[in-house]
């Protein structure tokens, strides 16, 4: 694919200059960073018994100068504030995980969570990984159906849900889950037969539990991917990567203790997990959670008002704050705010710059999957942004792009070999070399497709990205959604992104439909913004538009849509829009968002 470098410069369009790049630093820390060394500077159990996810992110700060810090600040719908200090924690995750020991549960036995953002959550989270039991959370908005699914293949032996979530979602299918042994009832008054009190048992239980030795690839999360182009896939992850929860979040997020950090994902998504429990904690700062969803207004007021210092979110949230201007955050004394950054989608240049007159910040992008289990590839903060792009490998990560086939994948020879793509403008499948520890170890119950995910000695992502002369990577799109139109190959991020430039677009979904001639067209859903109309004029104006800015590359056709569908992780899903153009079958949807 002939990709060439960014077309567009918004940061100096805005008036701004873009500084040179210090590349310097970045050399340096890549080259001395080593990851057995990142493993020995970790606390690890007294005596030597391993490394435990939860004793790194909450028993080594809670005796000592941490232990009357807030560890954990939430909020809920109604800003009621639950403050629970890194001693508290402890002794709260010391009696969730007597609670599992009382009720049998063990070693690599695995507990779901499907609960709103609330204290409970955090504290079962944690107290599973000191009970040595897998940890796999659950998004709420889920049917009973993909919740069914997914503990049937994740062999959930208890569910820690609320009253409403089980009245709901899980009485009616609790018969089709015979290993399902333990139900746990959070808040409410009393718990339906069949049922535990969460409040009971935890009363009952003692604040000291001994963490049983913890080897460092003994399994701790299972992770659902978003089902962005496919059925979700569970990933299975170790003890271990706690040192790569750790590093990353230093590098590409600047997290420092005694920050207040805020992630806006919810643990149901590996980024909720891994930086909105796990990173924070070993950093020893302060995390914020706030149980509500999205709300213009809200998120700018707890911005302001929690003195958040470090704020990890989504495109789609930013694109939903641009969509409003800058006129919600004026007034707004956002003045404790440090690094803004985001994962999840590409990062429209447009955002980054939006992020510097909203915020005073530019927005730092970074990239990773839950496979990976941690950012892989970032701008992090010695380093300068160049908008658009993803940014750098991680110290202690190296990434290669692989020439790729008619297939659009990597191309795999007979004997698994592939051919990494070289030179200074490279294109092709993003591949990372195994050995980071947050690495995944498995899809649960389908080796075949974990072997499948490796070749030549590389894990192979799926997604397509291109290298410029500074080795900074650019996302081009997933392999799956790569347009084929008239000898081109489009990305359709690309395409979206231009879009995004016009004012009246609010966000853009771009697929390639299937065309005799030109073999796909491009085709936009665009949701504009407050004041635009979708009439005749507003779409000449658009394919105009994007026909300046990206010529052969330009949509031919532009729909407008309200709401694009999404995951509720907040991705963009093509392959609906592709699906619903074409009439075919939707696939399975169980992580579609609802439209409002
Ligand atoms: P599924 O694998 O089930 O289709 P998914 O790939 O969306 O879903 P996740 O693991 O949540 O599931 O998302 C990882 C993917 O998200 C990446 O492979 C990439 O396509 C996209 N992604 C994440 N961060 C970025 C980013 N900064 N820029 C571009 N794409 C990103
Ligand atoms: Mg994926």
């Amino acid at each position: 694919m002939n990709v060439a470098g960014p077309r567009w410069d918004p940061i100096a369009k805005a008036g701004r200059p873009v500084l040179p790049p210090n590349l310097d630093d970045y050399e340096k820390v890549y080259d001395r960073f080593r990851w057995d060394e990142a493993r020995a500077a970790m606390d690890g159990l007294p005596g030597g018994r391993g490394l435990n996810i939860a004793h790194e992110a909450v028993d080594r700060h809670a005796e000592g100068p941490l232990a009357g810090r807030v560890a954990l600040r939430c909020l809920d719908r109604h800003d009621r504030v639950t403050e629970l200090t890194y001693a508290r924690l402890r002794d709260e995750t010391c009696r969730f995980a007597n609670v599992l020991r009382a009720l049998g549960v063990r070693k690599a036995d695995r507990v779901f969570t499907l609960l709103g953002r609330v204290p409970e959550l955090y504290v079962t989270a944690l107290g599973t990984l000191k009970n040595t039991s897998v940890l796999s959370p659950l998004f709420p908005a889920f049917g009973p159906e993909p919740i069914r699914d997914r503990l049937r293949l994740g062999d959930g032996v208890v569910l820690v849900t609320s009253l409403d979530l089980y009245t709901r979602k899980i009485a009616q299918i609790r018969d089709e889950l015979p290993g399902l042994r333990h139900v746990l009832i959070v808040g409410g008054s009393g718990a339906p037969p069949g049922t535990v009190s969460y409040r009971e048992v935890m009363d009952g239980a003692a604040a000291d539990f001994e963490i049983p030795p913890t080897g460092p690839e003994d399994m701790a999360l299972l992770h659902f991917t978003s089902g962005t182009t496919g059925r979700p896939k569970g990933a299975v992850h170790v003890h271990e990567a706690v040192v790569a929860h750790h590093a990353t979040a230093a590098y590409a997020l600047d997290l420092k203790r005694g920050d207040v950090f805020w992630c806006t994902a919810d643990p149901g998504w590996v980024t909720g997990t891994s930086y909105g429990i796990i990173a924070p904690l070993t950093h020893g700062a302060t995390l914020l959670v706030d149980a509500a969803e999205f709300d213009v207004r809200r998120w700018y007021r707890i911005l302001e008002e929690q003195r958040v210092s470090v704020w990890y979110t989504a495109p789609t949230a930013l694109r939903m704050l641009m969509r409003y201007g800058t006129g919600p955050a004026r007034g707004r004394d956002l003045s404790a705010l440090r690094f803004v950054a985001s994962v999840g989608e590409p990062l429209n240049p447009e955002a980054v710059v939006w992020g510097v007159e909203a915020f005073g910040l530019p927005v730092h992008d970074n990239w990773w999957q839950t496979e990976t289990g941690a950012i892989m590839i970032g701008n992090y903060a010695s380093m300068d942004i160049r908008p658009g792009s993803m940014g750098r490998p991680m110290p202690g990560v190296e990434a290669a792009l692989l020439e790729r086939g008619p297939d659009g994948r990597a191309r795999v020879s007979a004997g698994r070999r592939v051919t990494v793509a070289r030179g200074p403008e490279a294109e092709g499948e993003l591949a990372l070399r195994p050995g980071w520890p947050s690495m995944f170890r498995g899809y649960l119950h389908d080796d075949a497709r974990y072997a499948r995910a490796f070749a030549g000695g590389w894990y192979l992502t799926g997604d397509i990205a291109r290298r410029d002369a500074d080795g900074y990577y650019w996302f081009v799109a997933r392999a799956d959604d790569v347009i084929k139109s008239a000898g081109h190959l489009i990305g359709p991020f690309e395409v979206e992104s231009a879009l995004m430039e016009h004012e009246a677009v609010a966000e853009a979904g771009v697929i390639g439909r299937p065309d005799p001639v030109a073999g796909e067209v491009v085709k936009a859903f665009v949701t504009l913004r407050p004041g635009y109309e979708p009439d005749e004029e507003t779409r000449r104006e658009l394919i105009a538009f994007g026909r300046r800015r990206l010529a052969s590359l330009a949509p031919k056709e532009i729909a407008f849509d309200r709401h694009l569908p999404h995951t509720r992780s907040g991705k963009v899903m093509r392959r609906l829009l592709k699906a619903r153009e074409l009439g075919l079958p939707e696939g399975d949807v169980s992580t579609l968002e609802q439209s409002p």
